[in-house]
C-alpha cells in the first residue's frame, strides 16, 4: 500500500473514531437525560405520595378541630364551665384522643389563654388533667393567632418541638399544633380548641413513604429548617433555644435558592439531583406563611454521571461493535449515493450535449422507427421536408416527399434495417422544403439488447457545392478553352509577326551586302543599315513580348537534352563577338571547373547567356567581358563580368521587373526593352535555379546564373551495326522552306561563301532530296506545307542510312521536346544571324572528305556523347561497344583514328592496340586511348613509344577531346598531303 493511501487510511479511522466517541457521547447524554427523567417521575411520584399522606392527615386533624369547634359541649363549656359541663367536655376529648391515636393534647381554652379543659395522651394511653393543673398559654404565639381569626378558620402550626418549662421535652416529641375559635350562637368569641398532634406518628409515615423514592427523602420546613435531614443529630436544632440552626439553607444554599422560587421541581448540582415538592395549603382556605403547610419534602438523588455510562462495559463492547459497522455502513452508503450521483450528474451532461448537438446541428437529423414513422427531427431536418420538427413525429416520409423521393429513401432505410450496416448515399431528394442533393449516412438504431429497433439518418445538404462543383468545371473549360485560345494566337502572332519581318531583315540585309561590295551610295548603304537595325530591334522586341507573354501563360516547357556547356558557351561568344568587337571590348572565357555534359534545356540556357553576354557588350565600352563557367557536384554555376557602367543598388533592385530598365536615359542612350533580364531570371527559375547580380556604379557589373544539375542517364541504345554511311556529299547544304523569301535568304548567305546548295519547298521533295542528293548537312524550316519538319526527320532517323545526318533547325517558332528527341544538332530562330549560320554550317561540310572516326567504349552513354560531339565537329562516326567489334569494323574500313577505351568487356584497348599493330591495314592508324583507369607508368611508356595519346576521362572534357581528335586528324590529313605533294 502507498504511504499515500496509508495516511489517507489513518486519517480515516481517527475520524471514525471521533465520530464513534461522539455518537458514544450523544447516546450517553441521551441515557443520563432519560435516567433523570426516570428519577424524577420515581422522586416525583414518591414525593406526591407523602406529600397526599400529610395533606390527608392534616385535612382530618383539621376536620377535628373544627368539629369540636362547634360542638355545644365546647361552647358551653367555655362560657360557664360547671362541674358536670366539664365532665362532658372531659370525655368528649378523651373519645377523640383515643380515636386518633396521634393527638398528644386536647384542649378548650378561654378567651383569656387560659386552659379550661385538658386530655394528655402518650403511647395510646389517655389522661385527663386535673383542673389545678391547668395552665395560662395566653402569652403563647398560637393562642395569639387563633383569637384573631374568624368563625371557620383553622390555624395550623408548622411542626414544633415539645417545650416544656423552656425545655425539649426528651425523647423528642415534634408536635403540630392545629386550633379553631369557638363562637356562641351570637357570635361571641368564647375561646378556642387547640389539638396537638403528635408529630412522630407523621414522620414515621413520612419515612415509610420515603422507602419508594431513590436515594434519601428530606423533610424541611418554610425555613428550610432540617425536621429529617441527612444528619439525625442535626435535625429540629432550630427549635432548640440557644442552638446553631442547620438547614437546606445553610446546607444546600444554591438548591434552595431554587426551591424557594418553585414549588415543585428539580435542582442539579455537586450533592446530586435534588427533587422537591411544597406541600400546599390549596384547598385548605389558610393561608398561613409559618405553618406546617410550608413542609417541603425533598429527595436527593445521585446524578448519574456521564462518566459511569459511558464506562459501563457492556455498552462500551456494543459501541465498539456496532457503531463502527454502523459508520462504515453508513459511509459505504454514502460513497454509493456520491458515485450514482456523480454517475448521473454525467449522463445527464451526456444526454444535454447530445440534445444540443442534435438540436443545432446544421445536419439535418432524423430517427425512424422500424414502420418508418419519424420518432425524432431536428431543426435542419424540419427545413429540408418543410414542416416544423413537431409536425413531422409519427409521420412517415411519404407525407412529406415526392413518390419517388419516399420509394428512394424506403430502399435505402430498409436496406441499413435488414443489414444492420452504415451506408451513405448521394440522393437527390424532393421535399415540401425543396428539391435537394444531399449526402445522407444512415445507421441502425438499436436497443439495450442490440435489436435493431429504427434507423437514424444525417444528411448533409450538399446542393450548393455541387452546383458549385458544376460552375467552377464550366469555368475551368472556359478557362482552359481561353488558355488554348491564346496559346494559338500567340503560336500565331509569332509566326505572323516573324515571318514578314524575317523576309524585311533578311532582304535588307541582302542588300546592303551588295551596296558594300558595289561600293554604292554611303545614304543608301546608311539607309539599309538603318533599316536592318530597326528590323532587328522590332524582332527582338517581338521575341521578348511573345517570350514574356508564354512563360506567364505557362506555356514555356523545358526541354533537356545532354549539352556540353562549354560548346554552349563557346557558341554564345562566338555569336556576339562581332558585336564585342563593335564596341572595343575583348571577350574572353574561363572554365574554373568544366562542367562536361550537363541536362538542360540549351535554347533556354542560350537565350539567357545572349541576354546576360549581350548586356555587358552593350554597357561596357573598350572594356573586358569575361564568362565563367563552374561545377560542384549538382550546381552549374554562371558568371558574367564586364567593366562597364555599373548600377547603383536602386538600380539593381529594379532590373529584373519587366520593362523596368536602370534609369529612364538607358533606351535613350543603349536601346533595350527592360525586357531581358525579367525574362531570364524567369527561365532560369523554370530551372529550379536563380540568378543574381553584383555591381558597383562605374566599375562594372557580375551576373551570376545557378542551376542545379542532376546526373544526366541517356537511355541506353545499342549502337547495333554502324551504318554502311554512303559517303555524303561532302560540301552540299539542302535548304528545306515552304517560304521562298526565306529560301532566298540563305541559300544567299550560304553560296556567298562558296558552299553549294539544293532546295526543297515541301516535306516529300526534302526527303526525296536527301536520298538522292546524299547533302552533307539540311537546314529544315519546321512549317512546310504538306507535313511538318518533325514528321521529316522522324522519316530520316527511321532510316540507318540519313540516321546521322546533321540537321539544323531554322524556325520562327521556338524548339521543343523534339529537338534533342529527333537529334537536331543546332537550332537557328529566324531571321537567322548571316554569319553564325555560315559558322554552323561549315561545321558539317568539308571541302575534302570527312575524316573517318571510330569511337570504342563499353560505357553506351559516353561513347554517343563522344560520337555527336565529334560529328558536330564534322566527323564520319562509327562506333562499337567493345574490342572485338571494333576490330571487325576497322577491318571493313579502316579508319583515320580510333578513340579506344582501355577497360572492356571481351577485349580491352592494350589487346585491341596489339592487334592493330600486327595488322598491315590497321598498323599506322592514328590511336586516342580514352581512359577512366589509372594507367601504370611500364603501360605509358609503352603506349609512348607505340605513338598512342592518352587522354584522361577524369581530366579532360568531351569537347577537348574532340578538339584534340579534330588536331590530330588536321596534322595527319596535312602529313599524308604533304607526303602526296612530294611523292
Ligand atoms: P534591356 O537591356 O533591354 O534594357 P534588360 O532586362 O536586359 O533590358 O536589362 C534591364 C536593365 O538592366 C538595362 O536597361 C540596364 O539598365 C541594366 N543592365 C543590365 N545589364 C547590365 C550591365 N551589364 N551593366 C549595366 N547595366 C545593366
Amino acid at each position: 500500500m502507498s504511504a499515500r493511501r496509508g495516511g489517507t487510511l489513518a486519517a480515516a479511522l481517527l475520524v471514525l473514531v471521533v465520530v464513534s466517541l461522539a455518537v458514544n457521547l450523544v447516546i450517553a447524554g441521551i441515557e443520563r437525560g432519560s435516567l433523570r427523567r426516570q428519577v424524577q417521575a420515581d422522586n416525583g411520584h414518591a414525593i406526591a405520595l407523602i406529600a397526599r399522606t400529610l395533606r390527608d392527615d392534616l385535612a382530618r386533624v383539621r376536620g377535628d378541630a373544627i368539629i369540636l369547634s362547634r360542638t355545644v359541649v365546647a361552647e358551653q363549656m367555655l362560657q360557664d364551665g360547671g362541674p358536670a359541663l366539664r365532665q362532658r367536655a372531659e370525655r368528649l376529648l378523651h373519645a377523640m384522643a383515643d380515636a386518633r391515636g396521634d393527638y398528644s393534647q386536647l384542649r378548650f381554652i378561654d378567651a383569656g389563654g387560659r386552659e379550661v379543659v385538658r386530655v394528655d395522651s402518650r403511647a395510646r394511653v389517655v389522661e385527663v388533667v386535673p383542673p389545678e393543673q391547668l395552665q395560662d398559654k395566653s402569652q403563647r404565639p398560637y393562642v395569639h393567632a387563633v383569637a384573631k381569626m374568624s368563625a371557620g378558620q383553622v390555624y395550623i402550626s408548622r411542626i414544633d418541638l415539645n417545650i416544656e418549662h423552656g425545655q425539649i421535652v426528651e425523647p423528642q416529641e415534634p408536635t403540630l399544633r392545629v386550633g379553631a375559635p369557638v363562637f356562641s350562637g351570637d357570635g361571641q368569641r368564647l375561646g378556642m380548641v387547640m389539638i396537638n398532634v403528635d408529630g412522630r406518628h407523621l414522620l414515621q409515615r413520612f419515612v415509610v413513604d420515603a422507602q419508594q423514592a431513590h436515594g434519601s427523602v428530606w423533610l424541611v420546613d418554610a425555613a428550610g429548617n432540617w425536621l429529617h435531614g441527612p444528619d439525625a443529630s442535626r435535625d429540629w436544632r432550630f427549635a432548640i433555644p440557644g442552638a446553631r440552626r442547620a438547614g437546606m439553607d445553610t446546607d444546600f444554599p444554591g438548591a434552595w435558592a431554587v426551591m424557594r422560587a418553585h414549588k415543585q421541581g428539580q435542582s442539579r448540582g455537586a450533592f446530586g439531583l435534588l427533587t422537591f415538592d411544597q406541600l400546599a395549603a390549596a384547598g385548605t382556605g389558610l393561608v398561613q406563611p409559618d405553618s406546617a403547610f410550608g413542609l417541603r419534602v425533598v429527595a436527593l438523588a445521585p446524578d448519574p454521571t456521564l462518566a459511569s455510562i459511558m464506562f459501563d462495559r457492556a455498552h462500551m463492547v456494543g459501541y465498539a461493535l456496532t457503531l463502527p459497522a454502523l459508520l462504515l455502513l453508513a459511509a459505504w452508503l454514502a460513497h454509493l449515493r456520491v458515485r450514482l450521483s456523480g454517475v448521473e450528474a454525467e449522463v445527464a451532461a451526456n444526454s444535454r450535449l447530445l440534445k444540443d448537438i442534435f438540436d443545432h446541428s446544421r445536419l439535418s437529423m432524423k430517427v425512424k422507427d422500424l414502420q418508418g414513422r419519424i420518432v425524432r427531427a431536428n431543426d435542419a431536418a424540419g427545413e429540408l421536408l418543410g414542416r416544423s420538427p413537431d409536425q413531422l413525429i409519427g409521420q412517415t416520409i411519404d407525407a412529406v416527399a415526392t413518390e419517388a423521393t419516399a420509394a428512394t429513401i424506403g430502399q435505402h432505410d430498409r436496406e441499413v434495417i435488414d443489414s444492420g450496416e452504415v451506408t451513405t448515399y448521394e440522393e437527390q431528394v424532393e421535399y415540401l422544403g425543396g428539391n435537394f442533393t444531399l449526402l445522407t449516412t444512415r445507421f441502425p438504431v438499436t436497443d439495450e439488447h442490440d435489436r435493431v429497433v429504427g434507423v437514424g439518418a444525417m444528411s448533409l445538404d450538399i446542393t450548393s457545392r455541387i452546383r458549385m462543383e458544376q460552375w467552377l468545371r464550366v469555368a475551368k473549360d472556359q478557362a482552359e478553352a481561353a488558355n488554348t485560345a491564346k496559346a494559338a494566337f500567340l503560336a500565331n502572332m509569332s509566326h505572323e509577326l516573324r515571318t514578314p519581318l524575317n523576309s524585311i531583315i533578311g532582304i535588307s540585309e541582302l542588300l546592303l551586302e551588295q551596296a558594300e561590295e558595289e561600293d554604292d551610295d554611303p545614304l543608301t548603304v546608311e539607309s539599309l543599315h538603318r533599316v536592318v537595325g530597326a528590323g532587328r530591334h522590332l524582332l527582338t522586341l517581338i521575341n521578348d513580348i511573345l517570350d514574356i507573354s508564354r512563360i506567364d501563360a505557362g506555356r514555356v516547357e523545358l526541354v533537356l537534352e545532354p549539352i556540353l556547356v562549354s560548346t554552349l558557351a563557346e557558341s554564345a561568344l562566338s555569336t556576339l563577338q562581332p558585336l564585342a568587337v563593335a564596341n572595343g571590348n575583348r571577350l574572353s572565357m574561363v572554365v574554373a571547373a568544366d562542367p562536361g555534359v550537363v541536362a538542360i534545356d540549351a535554347v533556354r540556357m542560350r537565350q539567357v547567356l545572349i541576354n546576360l553576354l549581350g548586356n555587358a557588350i552593350k554597357f561596357t565600352r573598350d572594356g573586358e567581358i569575361t564568362l565563367r563557367l563552374e561545377r560542384d557536384v549538382d550546381t552549374l554555376r554562371i558568371a558574367v563580368t564586364d567593366t562597364g557602367i555599373g548600377m547603383t543598388p536602386e538600380q539593381m533592385e529594379r532590373i529584373f521587373t519587366p520593362f523596368e530598365q536602370a534609369d529612364r536615359s538607358i533606351t535613350r542612350r543603349f536601346g533595350g526593352s527592360g525586357l531581358g533580364l525579367a525574362i531570364s531570371r524567369q527561365l532560369v527559375q523554370l530551372m529550379g535555379g536563380w540568378i543574381a547580380v553584383e555591381s558597383e556604379p562605374g566599375r562594372g557589373s557580375t551576373f551570376t546564373v545557378s542551376i542545379p544539375v542532376g546526373a544526366f542517364e541517356a537511355p541506353s541504345r545499342d549502337p547495333g551495326p554502324a551504318a554502311p554511311d554512303e559517303p555524303s556529299r561532302d560540301s552540299l547544304v539542302l535548304v528545306a522552306d515552304d517560304d521562298e523569301d526565306a529560301r532566298r535568304l540563305l541559300i544567299g548567305a550560304l553560296e556567298r561563301h562558296g558552299l553549294p546548295v539544293i532546295t526543297a519547298c515541301s516535306g516529300a521533295e526534302a526527303l526525296q532530296q536527301v536520298r538522292s542528293q546524299r547533302p552533307a548537312v539540311m537546314l529544315l524550316d519546321i512549317l512546310l506545307g504538306d507535313m511538318s519538319g518533325w514528321d521529316v526527320l522522324a522519316a530520316l532517323r527511321a532510316d540507318p542510312l540519313y540516321a546521322n545526318l546533321p540537321v539544323i533547325l531554322c524556325t520562327v517558332t521556338d524548339p521543343d521536346h523534339r529537338t534533342a528527341a529527333l537529334g537536331v544538332v543546332e537550332h537557328m530562330t529566324k531571321p537567322v544571324d548571316r554569319d553564325q549560320l555560315v559558322r554552323l554550317v561549315k561545321r558539317f561540310v568539308r571541302s575534302g572528305p570527312q575524316s573517318n572516326v571510330l569511337v570504342v567504349d563499353d560505357d553506351d552513354h559516353y561513347r554517343e556523347q563522344l560520337a555527336m560531339v565529334l560529328r558536330r565537329a564534322g566527323c564520319r562516326v562509327r562506333m562499337a561497344a567493345n574490342g572485338q567489334q571494333a576490330l571487325m569494323h576497322m577491318e571493313q574500313e579502316p579508319p583515320d583514328l580510333v578513340l579506344l577505351d582501355l577497360v572492356m568487356p571481351v577485349m580491352d584497348g592494350l589487346e585491341v592496340i596489339g592487334a592493330m599493330q600486327g595488322h598491315p591495314l590497321l598498323a599506322h592508324v592514328q590511336v586516342v586511348l580514352v581512359t577512366a583507369a589509372d594507367v601504370p607508368q611500364h603501360t605509358v611508356q609503352k603506349l609512348n613509344e607505340s605513338a598512342v595519346m592518352l587522354v584522361s576521362k577524369a581530366e579532360v572534357g568531351l569537347d577537348c577531346i574532340a578538339r584534340r581528335a579534330r588536331d590530330l586528324l588536321d596534322r595527319v590529313e596535312s602529313e599524308t598531303r604533304d607526303a602526296g605533294t612530294r611523292g
